[in-house]
């Protein structure tokens, strides 16, 4: 979720054997190189595994590199992930239908290493450059959580997937308890940095589907897909225990503080993220009438 610069993934397609080994070592400086012999295998890796950068031989038995390359450009998963053709003796008109449905570049064979190498760092570079906007565009810089814009995308989008295929799915609302204190009494910078103990703390708490949001201020919401509420009441109140055991040290001594969760389950007739929030935020605000530091369900 945080921006560590990591290896780039390239995924190669070819269905012989010397052009996968060729290939393989031309690319090996520029990233993980990993080689597949078939379309139907890349499709697989490619949504799982994210490359950074496809070459794509055209001539292939089954399924050829235009189908393939279609295919990764319909599905939202792999959709903005670059395609290079691998060509034999191509045309202009091979060339423009690569455009068409999305090619970023085209390698004639016979391979001339200079030219693999070249494009393929362009390419690479380009999409380091995109991921990392990316990231900026969707996180909050304090936390490093997801920002509200991104949050409710991807809420709507698990929203729909959890409606499609009739999954639980269960949403939180945290809020933290008497954070103007905190800042009245200790100053904006403690403030800030309780903030970003609370963001970790609930980071290391939730599975690598669950995804977290800086709402507002000091509010935050979680994404909890394929969870009813019986797994989620545990998890929140892991989360509501962590957090009032988070020590945070000022010039006059330890902080602690606490923190108040709303959750609601998905329905039916939930049209919408907002839906959900506005629920989850009504079992927030109980919390808070009846005490704070606790978890309500709705
Ligand atoms: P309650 O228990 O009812 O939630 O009380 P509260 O004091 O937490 O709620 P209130 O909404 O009155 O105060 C929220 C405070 O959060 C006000 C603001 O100073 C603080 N805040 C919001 N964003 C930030 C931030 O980015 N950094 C810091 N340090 N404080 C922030
Ligand atoms: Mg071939
Ligand atoms: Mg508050």
């Amino acid at each position: 979720m945080t921006g560590a610069k990591s290896t780039q993934k390239i995924l190669v397609v070819d269905d012989e054997n010397l052009i996968r080994q060729l290939m393989s070592a031309l690319l090996a400086s520029y990233g993980d190189v990993t080689v597949v012999e078939s379309g139907a295998e890349a499709l697989e890796w490619a949504e799982r595994e994210q490359p950074d950068l496809i070459v794509l031989d055209v001539q292939m038995p089954e399924m050829d590199g235009y189908e393939v390359c279609r295919r990764l450009k319909e599905n939202e998963a792999t959709s903005s992930i670059p395609v290079v053709f691998l060509t034999a003796n191509s045309t202009n008109e091979d060339e423009e239908r690569g455009l068409e449905i999305g090619a970023t570049d085209f390698i004639r064979k016979p391979i001339s290493p200079q030219i693999v190498r070249t494009r393929a760092s362009n390419i690479l570079k380009l999409q380091a450059a995109t991921r990392q906007l990316e990231l900026l565009a969707s996180t909050d810089p304090l936390t490093g959580a997801f920002n509200r814009r991104h949050f409710m995308e991807t809420g709507n989008n698990e929203l729909l997937r959890s409606n499609r295929y009739n999954h639980a799915f269960t949403v939180l609302m945290l809020d933290i308890d008497h954070f103007k204190a905190v800042n009245d009494i200790h100053g904006h910078n403690i403030g800030d940095a309780a903030l970003k103990e609370t963001v970790r703390v609930i980071e290391e708490t939730l599975r690598g589907e669950d995804t977290l949001g800086r709402i507002g201020g000091e509010e935050f919401a979680v994404l909890l897909p394929e969870t009813s509420v019986d797994p989620a009441t545990l998890l929140a109140e892991r989360i509501r225990i962590a957090i009032s055991e988070i020590v945070v040290e000022t010039p006059t001594g330890p902080l602690t503080f606490t923190m108040s969760i709303g959750m609601t389950e998905g329905r039916k007739s939930d049209e919408n993220i907002d839906l959900l929030l506005k629920r989850a935020d009504e079992g927030l605000y109980m919390a808070k009438e009846q005490g704070r530091n606790r978890v309500i369900t709705v």
